[in-house]
């Protein structure tokens, strides 16, 4: 296994706007701030964190949906950070997005059909005879009978609506697909219907995926490894079953333990710091039991603890 996809210190800043003189900037939300990671070929990487730590912004930042700031996206070896739209067309074909809507990715005028061949047609795949032939075959790969074809998404649940999005995703023969809760608005029995889907397509099909969840049910069941994100940062990375079983650092700890079944439950205390102005030192150190003299002082690095498994922490420093 190669690595298929990585962000080297990557950082992405969303401007507050002007203030009434033009040249007066009101701030910026720090919403990646320094990240580092790898995607290998085939795995699911599973990003988990609280609502607006970043994780959203990193995924489609990672796709060249927002340009970063600065740092290095790298696709298969090839530095692609500063690839302007024309230069991008088959790193598009093959990096995929699947949305926590998917409503808001299907056009409800177009039938079910349409929708599938319109993604087939601006990637100038097949004539219109193929293009049919693999729209069917699209939605029999998504469990969907071809008589789908002629529906409107109306017409559909959210869960046929979110396979619909997925055969659309499919449609280019991507490598690699960044999903962004893309079950959270479902309800919890078709939830697993689409995880099911989605994990055996990465076997047959030997995807890649980025998933970005706040569910920790979720991101256990579908993830190779388990990226933790607080406040813009990467703050835990490792194997899934080493962050389940063996979680470092004190904020996975507190995540983890909210799950059916953990004994001790840590209630975090304190509101999340405004990713615009994140705590100096440790960015956890406002909420953090375990903080001591240099926490407040110098942020620690992402660093490797044991094979595979990083933290951010100085309780694990030298
Ligand atoms: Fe807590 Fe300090 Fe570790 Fe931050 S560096 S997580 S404040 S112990």
């Amino acid at each position: 296994m190669g690595i298929l996809a990585e962000a080297i210190d990557l950082k992405k800043y969303h401007s507050l706007g002007t203030g009434f003189l033009f040249s007066e900037k009101k701030g910026e939300i720090k919403a990646v701030d320094g990240v580092s990671f790898s995607i290998q070929d085939g795995e699911t990487l599973g990003l988990v964190g609280e609502s607006g730590c970043g994780k959203s912004t990193l995924g489609r930042t990672m796709l060249k949906l927002e340009e970063p700031d600065s740092g290095k996206i790298i696709y298969r070896g090839r530095d692609i950070t500063h690839l302007k739209k024309n230069d991008l067309k088959w790193f598009r074909k093959e990096v995929q997005m699947i949305f926590q809507d998917p409503r808001s990715s299907l056009d409800p005028r177009m039938t079910v059909g349409d929708s599938i061949e319109e993604a087939l047609i601006i990637h100038g795949m097949g004539n219109e005879e193929e293009r049919a032939e693999m729209v069917e075959e699209l939605l029999l790969k998504v469990g969907l009978e071809t008589d789908f074809m002629t529906r409107y998404p109306h017409e559909m649940s959210g869960g046929q609506q979110q396979r619909i999005g997925i055969a659309r995703a499919l449609a280019v023969s991507p490598k690699l697909i960044i999903a962004d809760e893309p079950v959270s608005a479902l309800d919890v029995s078709v939830q697993a219907q689409i995880l099911n889907l989605l994990s055996d397509l990465k076997s047959n099909l030997g995807l890649a995926y980025l998933f970005i969840a706040h569910n920790l049910w979720v991101i256990r069941y579908i993830s190779d490894r388990v990226a933790i994100m607080y406040l813009g940062k990467i703050v835990e990375l490792a194997e899934k079953k080493e962050i389940f079983e063996n979680p470092l650092h004190p904020y996975t700890i507190a995540l983890l333990s909210s799950l059916p079944g953990k004994k001790n439950r840590i209630l975090l205390k304190g509101e999340v710091p405004s990713p615009v102005n994140p705590p100096q030192g440790c960015r956890f150190h406002t909420r953090c039991k375990e903080r001591f003299n240099i926490c407040d002082k110098i942020e620690p690095e992402l660093r490797e603890i044991r094979k595979g498994h990083f933290v951010m922490c100085h309780l694990y420093h030298d």
